[in-house]
């Protein structure tokens, strides 16, 4: 079968790894990630990856961890970093080849972000982990991604997360809330749908890089995105 995209950048939020638990990292969230990933890797998709860090540390709330802003933003990309070594390591134990990239310089444990360099490694089948976001205070991982993806010219950001897309309201609160299958980037902003923050939603937009929100927790999810298939919601 022929896949709907050459290179994808795929944005794994921290939280999600945590799976039933409250905190941490979930070792078989971690082992059904890998074998989507492989999945996908296995049909010759060039694959990239964001990571979050939320399930570790989140840097945003000065007022709550008592610790100022750009320390704690730096802290949660600390974050991001472990749990790109354990997605790494997840990968690896069933046969990828991996690169773990950092935004801020941590030789020892993965190499620095170059672009071209990643390049060259998804060129070779390699699947590439950018870790520490974008290495700055007041962005995202959500920005990291979008900015990454436009670097790398990758065809579309997967935002993998819990829900299954983005819907018309709240599905938790609304029960009338139903899911966009495709939707523009100016429905996105006329309807005030929270689909990435401005940052990294207005970088995709500028650069016409297309979006689809899907559920990862769903195994095969990811193989059905890539192959065309219906899942979630596109954002174009
Ligand atoms: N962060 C940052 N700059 C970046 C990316 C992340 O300062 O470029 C910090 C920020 O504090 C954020 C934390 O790292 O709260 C973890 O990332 P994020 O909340 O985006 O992870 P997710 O929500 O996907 O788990």
């Amino acid at each position: 079968m022929l896949p709907k995209y050459k290179r994808i950048l795929l944005k794994l939020s921290g939280e999600s790894l945590m799976g039933e638990k409250s905190y941490g990292i979930d070792a078989r969230i971690i082992a059904q990630y890998a074998k989507d990933i492989s999945q996908i890797a296995d049909l010759g998709v060039q694959v990239a990856i964001v990571i979050g860090g939320g399930n570790i540390y989140r840097g945003m709330d000065e007022k709550e961890t008592g610790i100022e802003r750009a320390t704690g933003d730096y802290m949660g990309m600390l974050a991001t970093v472990i749990n790109g070594m354990a997605l790494q390591s997840g990968l690896e134990k069933i046969g990828l080849f991996t690169r773990l990239q950092s935004a801020i310089k941590m030789e020892q444990i993965a190499e620095p972000y170059i672009r071209r360099r990643a390049i060259r490694h998804l060129e070779k089948g390699r699947i590439v982990i950018f870790g520490a976001g974008t290495g700055n205070p007041y962005f995202t991982t959500d920005t990291a991604a979008s900015l990454r993806a436009i670097e790398i010219e990758a065809d579309v950001i997967l935002k993998g997360t819990r829900v299954d897309g983005i819907y018309t309201a709240d599905p938790e609160k609304d029960k009338t809330a139903r899911r966009y299958n495709v939707i523009s980037f100016d429905e996105v902003y006329r309807n005030n749908l929270n689909v990435m923050d401005m940052t990294a939603f207005t970088l995709c937009h500028e650069n016409k890089l297309p979006i689809i929100v899907f559920d990862m927790n769903q195994p095969g999810n990811l193989l059905k995105v890539v192959s065309g298939e219906e899942v979630g919601t596109l954002v174009k």
